[in-house]
């Protein structure tokens, strides 16, 4: 079994990734930043976030696992006095195929006047005026949809939809369900202009396309990067093909993270 660990450099979580490679090497794991099977993500959901676009030419190989430093997770999800169990459990564990949970990944096509882009994106790709408002043509399966008027979009994967969508009143999704989420970032609604107000969820095989305005400045995100794309015409999400793979050593249950992570245990 080869691994890396990434760790988001605070003094807590630095420790613990010496730590896990201390123990490690007494479990024959091999050290193996190029190649690894499996990456240990040691901060929160954010550095999971990093060592997956880190390892997103590796996706069909590498698997991720996340210990949180801070608050519990939706990724990072193994707590810190767990950490000689998950080292454990890595050098015993021979079939990790067995061992291994799915969940949907983000197709971002970027289209400028030559080419087209490809990303993926773990939680969500968001699309945001700058300066402006964000004036798009939204289609749907390459229909005419809407024209969005507002801050701004958010494309969100289900294990994203706890992120920023959330935020936006979007609704969580099991990452179980191979779906796209579509909410608005404070759309304009009066009568000249119109959107659908609600939040939409596509399923495998559907795709939605957005036309920004020529000439107005847009800040496109995937995950936590600003990607820099210059002038592009459109952009195209939809459920990807490929999946992320998680270690899951011992079952957590979705709805379990998301009560721990929102409503906690405020009637005890
Ligand atoms: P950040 O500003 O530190 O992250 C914002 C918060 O989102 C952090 O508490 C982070 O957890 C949490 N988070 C990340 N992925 C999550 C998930 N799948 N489910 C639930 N919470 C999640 O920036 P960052 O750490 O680089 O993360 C980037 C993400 O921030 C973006 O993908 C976006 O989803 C989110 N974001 C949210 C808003 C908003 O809610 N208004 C605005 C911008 C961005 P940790 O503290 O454990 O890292
Ligand atoms: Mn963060």
């Amino acid at each position: 079994m080869k691994y890396e660990v990434i760790n988001r450099g605070d003094r807590v979580s630095a420790e613990l990734a010496n730590t896990f490679h201390r123990l490690a090497a007494d479990e024959q794991l091999a050290h193996d930043p190029a190649e690894p099977d499996i990456v240990v993500s040691i901060g929160g959901d954010g550095t999971l976030l990093h060592a997956f676009h880190q390892y997103v030419h590796r996706i069909e190989q590498t698997a991720f696992v996340g210990i949180h430093t801070g608050h519990l997770g939706f990724y990072a999800d193994w707590k810190p006095e767990e950490l000689e169990d998950l080292v454990r459990c890595m050098g015993r564990e021979s079939a990790l195929d067995e061992k291994i949970v799915k969940y949907p990944l983000a197709k971002v096509q970027i289209t400028n006047e030559s080419e087209t882009q490809s990303f993926l994106a773990l939680n969500e790709c968001t699309l945001r005026g700058f300066e402006s408002t964000l004036v798009a043509q939204l289609r749907v399966n390459d229909e005419d949809f809407e024209m969005f008027r507002g801050d701004g979009i958010c494309i969100s994967t289900p294990s994203g939809s706890t992120a920023y969508n959330k935020s936006l009143n979007g609704a969580l999704i099991h990452p179980s369900l191979e779906t796209i989420q579509i909410a608005e970032i404070a759309s304009i609604n009066n009568r000249v202009y119109r959107t659908l107000g609600s939040s939409m969820v596509l399923p495998r095989h559907h795709h939605c396309d957005i036309y920004p305005r020529a000439g107005r400045n847009i800040v496109l995100t995937i995950d936590h990067l600003n990607v820099d794309i210059g002038n592009f015409r459109s952009i195209r999400c939809q459920v990807a093909e490929s999946k992320v793979r998680f270690v899951r050593y011992r079952p957590f249950p979705f709805w379990n993270r998301v009560k721990e992570a929102f409503i906690g245990d405020l009637l005890d």
